[in-house]
């Protein structure tokens, strides 16, 4: 199983952000605390001490949080289920509110040993612009600081196709990441527009522009290229590592493993079971007050069908160099994923949109270029399933969720 924290605070909110963060009231980050280690506690409860081989504390900005409390989440993950002792375990930091060397220092000793520094521009005039709460040069001796401390497995996050950033820039910007800061890992991100974030709405009333489609695609394919040259392989569409640094954690989730949500809005997959806590923090710990977890007045719970199994795998897994099991397919539907769809397989491949390699079907690097499409046109072509759902009782407030029948406690 994989573990997954959630850290929902943020020293400020970022022009393009659109996840379940806020800037933490006076007694919040406690309280969140608190709550934190109730919910771990209580799911070692439900699921017994599940073997764990990663754990992933993202947000928000977890670096917010201080070590300590860091040495305290990842103790209590410990004492509640059981970690392998190869877990890889990572934390995500803003330059911001990394505090010096000996911040680091500590994070490693409480046993986190992969880094996530969320850089996303050598830019200041760009920084400016997402409203990052940092500068380039934070960001610099921040990287410079974890590696005193003994990092060794640091993955820097960058954007492209920001407001009034050029393909020429971008290169520049990849080049000195690649030959100056030299991380292990590098998360390369497109840039979308969320409802309601400043920069929908400043694009909205013609405020801020962008590139154009055929400058975009430059931004992925050259930026993919320039990568993998200086030996980043491309492992899924955002994300490039060099040998033996792919991230584990990533891996487990794009392949569908079991995978525990922990903190406000975080995600739980659990075999068939989906379950969303909720994302304000105050119906976040009545929910733990009440020893609850979601699908019991709080959050949601829903039964996914075989059906959105099938899709959320060929989904995931299309993304990843990988790509997607033929078995996979026929242990989800019992049919022979290639002759079932071989014309449509044949008209993509003719284009050069996709490989098959060892059973699997994977998008080439054109192909990702239109993920999207290519997987909408996929669905449309899957099997309809009879019900819409799995044939599972749906779980009433009186039986309460069948924990007793979730992945068998070990
Ligand atoms: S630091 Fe990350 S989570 Fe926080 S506002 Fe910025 S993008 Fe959102």
């Amino acid at each position: 199983m994989l573990i997954y924290i959630h850290v929902p605070f943020c020293k400020s909110k970022c022009h393009y952000c659109a996840f379940n963060s806020w800037v933490a009231a006076s007694g919040e980050i406690q309280q969140y605390l608190s709550g934190l280690l109730a919910e771990t506690a209580l799911w070692s409860e439900r699921l017994g001490k599940r073997s764990v081989s990663t754990i992933f504390i993202g947000g928000g900005t977890p670096s917010i949080l201080p070590a300590d409390a860091v040495n305290t989440l990842l103790d209590t993950v410990y004492r509640n289920f059981t970690v392998a002792p190869d877990a890889e375990i990572s934390i995500e930091v803003n330059p911001q509110s990394g505090r010096g060397t000996s911040y680091y220092m500590q994070l490693l000793r409480a046993g986190v040993n992969r880094l996530s520094m969320g850089i996303q521009s050598l830019d200041d005039q760009m920084l400016r612009l997402m409203n990052r709460p940092h500068s380039v040069s934070d960001a610099i001796q921040a990287l410079y600081q974890a590696r005193e401390a003994g990092f060794k497995n640091i993955n820097l996050d960058l954007m492209w196709g920001v407001p009034e950033q050029r393909l020429r820039k971008w290169k520049l910007e990849l080049q000195e990441v690649i030959g100056q800061l030299r991380p292990e890992h590098i998360s390369a991100y497109g840039l979308s527009l969320e409802a309601g974030t400043p920069f929908q709405v400043w694009h909205a009333e013609g405020k801020i522009n962008f590139c154009d489609e055929k400058e975009l695609e430059h931004m992925f394919l050259d930026g993919a290229d320039i990568l993998e040259e200086a030996g980043y392989l491309q492992y899924e569409i955002s994300n490039f590592a060099k040998i033996g640094y792919q991230c584990k954690h990533n891996l487990g989730y794009w392949a569908g493993e079991d995978y525990l949500g922990l903190g406000p809005g975080a995600v739980s997959t659990l075999r068939e079971y989906r379950l969303t806590n909720p994302n304000r923090l105050g119906d976040y710990l009545q929910m733990l007050n009440q020893k609850k977890v979601p699908g019991s007045g709080f959050g949601e719970l829903e039964i996914l069908s075989a059906h959105t199994k099938l899709m959320e795998n060929i989904m995931l897994a299309l993304r990843t160099r990988k790509g997607f099991s033929a078995g996979t397919y026929r242990k989800l539907t019992g049919r022979n994923f290639f002759d079932e769809h071989q014309a449509f397989i044949t008209a993509l491949h003719n284009k050069g949109l996709v490989r098959i390699r060892n059973g699997n079907l994977a998008l080439t690097r054109k192909g990702m270029l239109i993920s999207n499409t290519i997987i909408c046109n996929l669905f449309e072509r899957l099997p309809q399933p009879k019900s819409g759902r799995a044939e599972l009782e749906q779980p009433t407030p009186e039986s309460g969720f069948p924990y007793d029948v979730l992945p068998g406690a070990n």
